[in-house]
């Protein structure tokens, strides 16, 4: 898939809508359009990396900031676990077809806001 024709390039690039939560010159953020719990949380870096299948040494620094911008949008939408470890979200890539990946633009699922099992389906 090229970058011309990625659904999620084209959300970057505003070319498709979607409901914005952050934005900074390395990564976007906003609502999955299927959310699976109260809160669904997608957060891509502005780089097309098809998934952590590919990712490069050089891109290390690109994921560590993805998951503290995920940290920060948890805070903001009072899922974060509190001082007794209460409350709580998940943090999901999937990796490939069997892991359940479907859209091949690297992106980090921030999950939360109901009691979650494991393990995961
Ligand atoms: P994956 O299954 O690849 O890990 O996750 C892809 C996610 O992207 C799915 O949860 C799906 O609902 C979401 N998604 C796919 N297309 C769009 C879209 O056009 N807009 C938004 N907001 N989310 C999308
Ligand atoms: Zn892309």
């Amino acid at each position: 898939m090229e970058e011309k024709d990625c659904i999620f390039c084209k959300i970057i690039r505003g070319e498709v809508p979607s409901q914005k939560l952050y934005e900074d010159d390395k990564v976007y953020a906003f609502r999955d359009i299927n959310p699976v719990a109260p809160v669904h949380i997608l957060i891509i870096p502005k780089k097309h990396i098809v998934g952590i299948q590919t990712l490069e040494e050089e891109d290390e620094c690109l994921v560590g900031h993805m998951f503290t911008v995920a940290k920060k949008i948890a805070q903001q939408e009072g899922i974060a676990p509190d001082e007794d470890l209460n409350r709580g979200y998940r943090l999901v890539f999937n990796v490939g077809k069997d892991a359940g990946q479907t859209v091949f633009h690297l992106h980090l699922h921030l999950i939360g806001g109901r009691q979650m099992s494991w393990p995961p389906g």
